[in-house]
């Protein structure tokens, strides 16, 4: 059963291929799409004429592809860096202390480069030592200095001004409720800041984190907020929400970063009008897990690391037609690409 507006198209086609190739169509098998009932996409196309035996012709997908997807400036600044600082000093050591991004591709493609990650400050060494863009403990960077090396330290400014503001609540005598995962590497940094002036600060990433420490906040008259950058703000809300009734004044600073502000609104805007969301990133990586349980929440979201794991969801794929991809703020460029290009291929 074709729609009126199939049937048209059909007509159309059939005419326009038998005047300009002089074949007669109603000898070729076609390929349709099976549902009836599925709103017609935007724009649509012969996908396919092979001139010897098959004609086939579909709706295509519409595949958008989200503008804000891929590295932030935080991380585009970091990895840059680190390269240049490698230039400049080719006989030199470069070391990062963690891993620059989540990206196995990138730390493979830094280490041919030259530029090996540490996973502990050593005792003794030399050269650069780069501090990622999720910042550091003071301690530890004091360490690193001890060792024998120049830290040079690439925190994104934008996690700088959470260390900044979440210092200014404790030195204002503020109990300090930092909004995140108690072992993210960002939060840590926060924390060990928070503690060099005061002991009054706990790390939660839910109510029910918090609810263990309700007396001692409640016993505090100023309680102060500020939240991981990537991290969601309906869990900011819900804390909020919590801490409201229990405490006489409240501060609280959304400490989200605009980059991933940003990546979260545009991909909420792309996943109400998708059949499917395509989350790419590593699974490591904080902001682009939270990003597709954002989306989960709106459509069918699926989160993949590379073009590979597609193929384990190519009957979902064949099934949807308006389909948009994001990726986090770690994914490089070239993983997205590939992803969309592996798209077009499916049905
Ligand atoms: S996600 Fe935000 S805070 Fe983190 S590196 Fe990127 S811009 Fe900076």
């Amino acid at each position: 059963m074709y729609s009126s507006y199939q049937y048209k198209v059909n007509t159309a086609l059939d005419l326009l291929l038998s005047l300009v190739f002089n074949v007669n169509t109603a000898e070729f098998p076609r390929v349709h799409r099976k549902e009836d009932n599925l709103k017609l996409p935007k724009n649509k196309e012969i996908l396919e004429i092979n001139s010897g035996q098959t004609l086939s012709w579909d709706y295509v997908k519409n595949i958008n592809l989200a503008k804000h997807a891929g590295f932030c400036y935080g991380v585009k600044r970091a990895v840059e860096t680190v390269k240049k600082l490698k230039a400049e000093n080719s006989a030199g050591n470069v070391f990062v202390l963690g891993e620059l991004i989540h990206n196995t591709d990138v730390i493979t493609e830094l280490e041919e480069l030259g530029i090996k990650t540490l996973y502990e400050v050593p005792a003794c060494g030399d050269g650069i030592c780069v501090i990622r863009s999720h910042g550091e403990a003071p301690e530890v960077i004091d360490r690193i200095e001890q060792a024998g090396f120049e830290a040079v330290d690439l925190t994104c400014p934008d996690v700088k001004k959470v260390q900044r503001k979440a210092v200014e609540l404790a030195k204002d005598g503020y109990f300090v409720v930092i909004v995140g995962k108690s072992e993210h590497p960002e939060v840590i940094a926060i924390r060990a800041n928070v503690q060099l002036c005061s002991d009054k600060v706990v790390v939660a990433a839910s109510v029910g984190q918090l609810k263990p420490y309700e007396k001692e906040i409640a016993a505090c008259r100023k309680v102060g907020v500020v939240i991981q950058t990537t991290q969601k703000l309906s869990t900011l809300n819900s804390i909020v929400d919590y801490l409201t009734p229990l405490v006489q004044e409240l501060s609280v600073a959304n400490t989200i970063c605009a980059s991933t502000a940003t990546r979260q609104r545009e991909a909420q805007e792309l996943a109400q009008n998708s059949d499917l969301m395509i989350v790419v990133g590593s699974r490591k990586s904080a902001n682009t897990t939270h990003l597709a349980e954002i989306l989960k929440d709106i459509t069918r979201t699926i989160h993949i690391e590379n073009d590979k794991e597609l193929d384990g969801f190519a009957e979902l794929i064949n099934n949807s037609r308006e389909i948009a991809v994001t990726a986090g703020a770690s994914t490089p460029q070239v993983i997205i690409e590939k992803v969309v290009s592996k798209l077009k291929n499916y049905r």
